[in-house]
């Protein structure tokens, strides 16, 4: 999650321009409010918003990744909420 204001036409520009190494300036949740992505309880339909916001960006699934390699522990990332993330680590470890 990115904690900075963006607009798509900026964020579409720099996905593919001198910004690409730096996912996180691309990602669609800059400058929201954190308590969107950061919901006060684990209860998953408080994060349809952010996911919703995840679902349009560039970057998802980079950001995904790196909440999955990071083991972050906390909010929506890549569209997906702490226990979906949990999920998905479970699943790749049976399929290893
Ligand atoms: S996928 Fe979601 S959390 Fe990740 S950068 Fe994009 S909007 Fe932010």
């Amino acid at each position: 999650m990115v904690v900075e204001r963006t607009n798509r036409t900026t964020r579409t520009k720099e996905v593919g321009g001198p910004m690409a190494k730096d996912w996180r300036a691309a990602g669609l949740c800059k400058g929201s409010d954190p308590l969107v992505f950061y919901p006060p309880s684990e209860d998953d339909s408080l994060a349809e918003e952010a996911k919703t916001i995840c679902g349009m960006c560039a970057v998802r699934q980079r950001c995904l990744e790196f909440a999955l390699s990071t083991r972050e522990k906390h909010g929506v990332w890549g569209g997906l909420t702490e226990r979906e993330r949990r999920r998905v680590l479970r699943q790749r470890r049976r399929s290893a």
